[in-house]
């Protein structure tokens, strides 16, 4: 039997590069899954790849109203939820931080980790019937730090640290909801500015920028 059989996933930014790998992936093991997303044609695009077990639902991260909407809409469609896998993100425009702007700073942490807090939020309110999990993706650069990503670095290691209370909390509430954390290394995606590549390859000890998931892991056992 395929191991996510009868689940049903959101998965944020499951327009982008990763997302829709796990999302292919989800699928290919029985899970029905919702790719949501602030990229409305890409997201439409790939969900009719993934034909009848996928959906698209727009959804803002940084916007609470918007959380709501998504979940309501995947359980109309699905009847529940399962994994929330809170993977939308967004890079710095590389900057030395003493050049770096507020504005800028603010951007990559609202959907970085803001987007992930109302994630867990919302997940919190929706999944406690058949209970589930919560993955956030946060970065190898959120354990070691990047030169000219503060705010991504910033946001991936407070992603680290949200996710710890959030498992936390939801024992000391009795939530059927485990929450954990994942933190790829460089993967060669669009959110990798082309400067920083030859900067990832030297930090990557096999020299491929290449996704391993680890995800799945973290549904079944
Ligand atoms: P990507 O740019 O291909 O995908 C990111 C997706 O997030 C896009 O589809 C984008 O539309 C969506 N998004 C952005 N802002 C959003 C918002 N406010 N609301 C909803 N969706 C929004 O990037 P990717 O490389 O696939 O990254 C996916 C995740 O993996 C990110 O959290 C990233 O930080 C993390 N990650 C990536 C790497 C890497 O090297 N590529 C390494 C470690 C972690």
């Amino acid at each position: 039997m395929a191991r996510l059989e009868g689940k049903v996933a959101i998965i944020t930014g499951g327009a982008g590069t990763l997302g829709f790998e796990d999302a292919k992936f989800f699928v290919h093991e029985g899970a029905k899954v919702a790719l949501a997303d602030m990229a409305e044609e890409a997201g439409e695009q790939r969900a009719n790849e993934l034909g009848d077990d996928a959906i698209f639902v727009k959804l803002n991260v940084t916007d609470e109203a918007s959380w709501e909407t998504a979940f309501q809409t995947v359980e109309k469609q699905f009847g529940k939820v399962n994994v929330l896998v809170n993977n939308a993100g967004i890079g710095d425009t590389p900057s030395y931080i003493k050049d770096l702007s507020v504005a800028d700073w603010n951007k990559v942490m609202a959907v970085n980790l803001t987007g992930v807090m109302i994630g867990v939020k919302y997940g919190f309110q929706h999944m406690t019937e058949e209970g589930g999990s919560i993955i956030n993706i946060s970065s190898v650069i959120g354990n070691v730090g990047l030169a000219r990503a503060a705010a991504y670095s910033a946001a991936k290691a407070g992603v680290r640290e949200l996710t710890k209370t959030a498992a936390i909390e939801a024992a000391e509430l009795k939530l059927p909801i485990r929450v954990n954390s994942v933190h790829p290394g460089w993967v060669d995606t669009g959110i990798v500015p082309e400067m920083m590549k030859q900067l990832a390859l030297e930090k990557t000890p096999i020299k491929v920028l290449q996704y391993l998931l680890l995800v799945i892991d973290y549904i079944y056992y």
